[in-house]
């Protein structure tokens, strides 16, 4: 089973083909796109197995791992949205005053148009069909391109599509970058991409050739903040599952963790319990750790751990042949160490040690915005989650202009924040998921994806009847008409 390409030179005829499809307007009526979106439902649940093969042979990706990241998220999203796409697509009255009320004036819904989705091989299903999802229920026609990395997959999408979705509407397109390239050359309405900035760089230039819009969900690294009140045995449990899900190659896993040194002796402690609680005595063994997606991936992060001056206080167990890294807890890693350069994406945790939680803030604001932090504290006051109602606010206020108060969210940006838990985030239907600054630009999920494709187009109208109050209007103007 090999990935096939697609001719480049075809490309621009399928563009064409797909604006065809949405200039006919066949993709609008809202039960067109309720039947396509049930299609894709049963896509999904007619093939679990098949796609649980699937990236398993890409990654070795354990069946749960697969249903939790892939499937069932996908899923629910779909009965979420059509739960709700009456409410969604429905024009919204905008109230006018004094001057205009003879006008009635609405937002339209309407599609953006033809869209590129260009998805990331970590989880090569949810990340190219969930912002499907959207482009479907907005009404829009779309063209998936899956990584050529999760090869296995992108095989199975190519067959499973075209039997599930309307040709005429939703094609799937195979390349890796010099065809990817050739494919954003063509006129999108909207681009949703993916994957790392680097490449999310050269979407956006290739965007502004068309001054297309974009969506980018990029990476990052996500620190975990671990307040010394925190209990180090939920923090290693919690952690160390985020972290090694998917063998680390999740955009939102915790990339590192920052705390007090008392805190990081006693993670060190709490963390080799957690790993043998989640894989047992031998990980290498369990069938539910992943690998490495492929020996390019593997020789980066292998590389790191050569140089990293930090301390490798559990794991570091390298298998080229197997593309196997056990999970890695890398103590005492200062802050200009290798590891602490980009997004690890991988299963190596490094420990940074500072001197108090201000320190962690002005860290953690030193570099670029993650996707998400992830604070842990039995303190509400010291990361601010909502058990203050806002009417008790006060605490709140003050602390913003003070570090000391120990706000983490207050104090930092990221895409996300999910306190004393990390990555179910992604899982909140309704729940806007993207970055802000270098972890991205957009959101989606839920009614967000339903947004992200859609163009809110203001109407206005004015009845003829309307003349005779409009004369003041009209030139020639007198003080006492516009009563200036
Ligand atoms: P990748 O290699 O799968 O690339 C993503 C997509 O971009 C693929 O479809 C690929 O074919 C295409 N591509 C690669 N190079 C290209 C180029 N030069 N021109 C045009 N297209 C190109 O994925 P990756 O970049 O290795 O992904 C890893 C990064 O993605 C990490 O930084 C991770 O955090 C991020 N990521 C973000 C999210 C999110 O939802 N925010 C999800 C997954 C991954």
């Amino acid at each position: 089973m090999t990935l096939t390409y697609t001719v480049t030179e075809a490309m621009p005829q399928i563009v064409e083909d797909l604006r065809k499809t949405f200039r006919s307007n066949v993709t609008k009526p809202l039960s067109y796109r309720k039947a396509q979106l049930k299609q894709l439902y049963l896509l999904l649940d007619e093939n679990e197995n098949l796609i649980f093969d699937a990236v398993h042979k890409d990654g070795r990706k354990p069946r749960a791992e697969a249903w939790l990241g892939e499937t069932v998220i996908t899923k629910e999203e779909i009965v979420e949205v059509l739960k709700n796409l009456d409410n969604w697509a429905a024009s919204e009255y905008v109230k006018v005053g004094m001057g205009h009320m003879l006008n009635s004036c609405h937002v339209r819904k309407e599609p953006v148009g033809t869209v590129l989705i260009i998805g990331s091989w970590n989880y090569p299903i949810a990340l190219l069909l969930g912002p499907l999802i959207g482009a479907i229920a907005a009404g829009c026609t779309a063209i998936c391109k899956p990584s050529e990395i999760a090869s296995h997959t992108a095989v199975l999408l190519d067959e499973l599509l075209p039997k599930y979705l309307d040709q005429s509407a939703y094609r799937i397109v195979h390349g890796g970058p010099e065809e990817t390239a050739i494919l954003l050359k063509c006129k999108f309405d909207h681009i949703f991409y993916t994957g790392s900035g680097s490449v999310g760089k050269s979407i956006m230039a290739a965007a502004a050739n068309h001054l297309t819009r974009v969506t980018l969900e990029l990476g990052g690294k996500s620190p975990v903040i671990v307040g010394n009140d925190a209990d180090p045995s939920i923090v290693a449990k919690r952690v160390a599952w985020g972290k090694f899900f998917n063998c680390g190659q999740t955009c939102i896993a915790p990339d590192y963790i920052i705390c007090e040194r008392s805190m990081q002796e006693a993670l060190l402690k709490h963390l080799p319990m957690a790993l043998k609680e989640l894989y047992g005595g031998d990980v290498k063994e369990s069938p539910d750790y992943a690998r490495l997606v492929s020996s390019k991936h593997f020789d980066r992060l292998a590389n790191m751990l050569t140089q990293t001056q930090g301390r490798v206080a559990i794991g570091g167990e390298t298998d080229l042949k197997e593309l196997y890294i056990s999970p890695t807890i890398v103590a005492d890693v200062s802050k200009d160490d290798i590891l602490m350069q980009d997004e690890l994406f991988g299963p190596v945790l490094p420990i940074v040690v500072v001197d108090n939680l201000d320190d962690a803030i002005d860290y953690v604001n030193s570099k670029d915005s993650p996707l998400t932090i992830y604070p842990f504290s039995k303190n509400s006051k010291t990361i601010e989650y909502s058990e203050f109602p806002e009417s008790t606010g006060s605490i709140i206020i003050r602390a913003v202009t003070n570090t000391s108060d120990g706000l983490v969210l207050e104090n930092t940006r990221s895409g996300a924040a999910v306190t004393n838990d990390v990555i179910m985030h992604f899982s909140v239907t309704n729940l806007p998921f993207g970055g802000v600054g270098a972890s991205g630009i957009g959101s989606y999920h839920g009614k967000k994806s339903f947004d992200t494709f859609t163009h809110e187009r203001s109407t206005m109208n004015t009845p003829y009847y309307a003349e005779k109050f409009l004369e003041i209007r009209y030139p020639p103007y007198k003080e006492n008409k516009l009563k200036m």
